[in-house]
Order: structure tokens, then sequence, then C-alpha cells
């Protein structure tokens, strides 16, 4: 009876604490030249808004799945569990502060101001102080976070609109013209917006993923490799707060979700680079074919397709490249080719998604000169 008595003791304990055995995935995408390529999930929530976990399950999640830093984003106006939660609006970071500095995550302050369409909801990141945010009207509400140089950005802008499709208000002109939108979120948990990812490109917002997570994170989700949440991948010169920070103002940020990462050609480029290491197998000079063994360390299976081969040249239509696997390609010309290394065939990464149409061109067999 006293040994059942102690498991269950120590099962309790383990289930509320860090366990000696826990595991953390390890997320494989590369850093890039001058920068750390940081997981991010900048969209959460908890019992203090309509969530169901205590703010330090947010951070164990966090650490399980890899990543590298975490808002945990209750909403400032709807809190379903006010009748047995009542606290301020700083009360969930205070509670996960604690277990993120222990567990080496970066925990940024947020909430998320919620209105109805046509303002929509805004998450403010880096706060001071959640609580000047809880104030009826919309614009001092924004001008709240704003007043502590917050980052802000419009969440799932699809949002109860037809066939999520966002729509682009006068509010939505008006936060912009002030320069109050920082960030929009291209997809929000399984949303994914191509229309925001347009208005991003073009009025150059930075674009971010986030899950809104509100239950407990499946197991399977945080221990397989491949499965994971909706994250912002932030391309910081250092793991800290204030070097996020600038990297999210500066526009470094890429949105990952599923097996596809959204985001400009700068930091695309060298995630490839990064993740593929390209190897001839045969002589690059006066042959009239080539090996190629191409390598890829990354979590992302990489689908390569031919745009057009030049007269005389012949090789895959489609290359797929699977994570954590190598391929040997060959390539053909009808003459000996002088110098291989020189030979432009390009490919487009179709899960490397510069625009909604148009992915990511990288050059083979033209080793490392993408
Ligand atoms: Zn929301
Ligand atoms: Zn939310």
């Amino acid at each position: 009876m006293k040994n059942t008595r102690l498991i269950l003791i120590t099962l309790f304990v383990s289930l509320y604490c860090l366990p000696a055995e826990a595991q953390r995935k390890e997320i494989s995408i590369p850093d890039i030249p001058s920068y750390l390529t940081l997981k991010c999930d900048f969209h959460m929530h908890t019992v203090f808004s309509d969530g169901t976990v205590w703010p330090n399950i947010r951070v164990l999640e966090a650490w399980q799945e890899g990543l590298d830093a975490i808002s945990i984003t209750d909403h400032i106006e709807y809190r379903p569990h006010k009748k047995d939660i009542q606290a301020d609006h700083n009360r969930s970071y205070d509670l996960a502060v604690g277990a993120a500095s222990a567990a080496g995550i970066i925990l940024i302050k947020g909430s998320e101001i919620t209105r109805s369409n046509p303002e929509g909801h805004y998450n403010a990141l880096f706060l001071e102080d959640s609580n000047p945010l809880d104030t009826p009207d919309f614009f001092d509400a924004i001008q709240a976070a704003i007043d502590q140089d917050a980052f802000v950005i419009w969440n799932h802008p699809g949002w109860s609109q037809p066939n999520k499709i966002p729509v682009w208000y006068d509010i939505q002109t008006q936060l912009y013209e002030k320069g109050w939108i920082h960030g929009m979120e291209i997809v929000n948990s399984s949303s994914y917006y191509p229309l925001a990812f347009t208005w991003c490109n073009e009025k150059e917002i930075p674009i971010l993923a986030c899950s809104d997570v509100h239950n407990l994170i499946p197991a399977k989700n945080l221990i397989e490799r491949g499965s994971h949440r909706a994250m912002t991948l932030v391309f910081a010169k250092e793991k800290t707060k204030e070097s996020i920070r600038e990297a999210m103002f500066a526009g470094r940020t890429a949105a990952y979700f599923g097996n596809n990462i959204y985001g400009k050609s700068e930091f695309l480029k060298p995630i490839f680079c990064a993740s593929v290491a390209v190897e001839a197998l045969s002589p690059l000079k006066d042959t009239k074919s080539i090996r190629i063994q191409m390598t890829n360390e990354s979590d992302l299976d990489y689908e390569l397709v031919n745009q057009e081969y030049p007269d005389g040249f012949s090789g895959p239509e489609i290359i797929k490249l699977p994570a954590h696997h190598s391929i040997i390609i060959s390539f053909k010309n009808k003459e000996a080719v002088k110098s291989w290394a020189k030979i432009k065939i390009l490919f487009a990464v179709s899960n490397l998604l510069l625009a909604p149409e148009e992915s990511l061109i990288i050059n083979l067999p033209g080793l490392n000169n993408y």
C-alpha cells in the first residue's frame, strides 16, 4: 500500500514537472549565414482566457517540441473561465516565466486584443504590462500596446469570413497607415491565407505562422519528427528576447507550416543551401553525363521541379529529396560538356514559397552555386 502511494505521488509530480528522462525533439531547419533560425510560436492560450491548460504546460510543450521562444497570448476581453480564475492580464506570463527560464525557453509577454470584425484580433508582443490593453475603445487598446513599443500582429485575417478569405477593411488601412500593423499571420493553426501572404509581400509586412493552440497539444505532435505545429522562423543574431524583437521589426521572419516554408528568397535560399549538401560523383569536365549526390539533413521533404532543360540536355523532371536522406541523380548531354559546374539547369523548390504561386528557383548542377 505504501509503495502504491509512493508510485502515485511520483506520477503526480512527474506530470507537473519536467521529468528527468523527458525528451526534446530537435527541429532540423538550419541556421543561415549571420543568423540563427529560431523556432517560435507567438500565439497560444491558457485557462486565463479560453484555453484549457495551465500556463507552465505551454512551456513544457514548447520544450518537448524543440521550440526556442513562445508567447502566451491570452485574450484580454474573452475569459470564459473568469468565474473560477480571477487574475489580472499578466498572470499567465507570471506563472510560466519560471518554468521557461528553467527550460531555456524564451518567454515573451503578449496578449490578444479581441474584437469582432471589421477590427478583428491582434496580438501585442514584448509587452511590459498587459493590463492597460483592457480598455473599451479598440484604438485605445492598440495605442496602449504601441505605447509599450509592442510588436502588433493582425491575427487570422480570414477568421469568420466566407471561405476564410481575408477582408481588408478601412480599419486595417487606418492601422497600417499609422504603422501599427507590424506583422500578419499568414497561417493560423491549420488555416493558410494565401491572400494575406500576397498583402504582406506587397506592403512589406513581416509574416508569421502561429498555432493559436487552446487545448493540450497531442503527445504525437510533440514527439514525432515532421509532425509539428505551425510556427514562425525568426532569423535572429542571438538567441535572446531582444534579438528576436530586433529581427521581427526588421522583417526577418518566415512561416513554417506542414512541409512548406513561406518567406523571402534571402532567407529561403540559404535555408535550402544549408539543408542540402551537393557532391559530384563523376568528373565535372569533358563528360556527356554527370552523377550528383544530394544529402538533405533537414526535416523538410524537398521537391524540385525542372523548369526547362537547355537544348541537348536531359535529366529528371521531378527530384524528390526526403528529409534526412541522400539521393543520386544524373544529367546527360548529347555532347561532352566542358564544365558541368557552369551548366544552368533550373529547378523550382515546390515546398519553399516566395508568394502563393511562386517557388524558390535553384540551379543544378552548378554545385553550391544556387
Ligand atoms: Zn484570435
Ligand atoms: Zn488566439
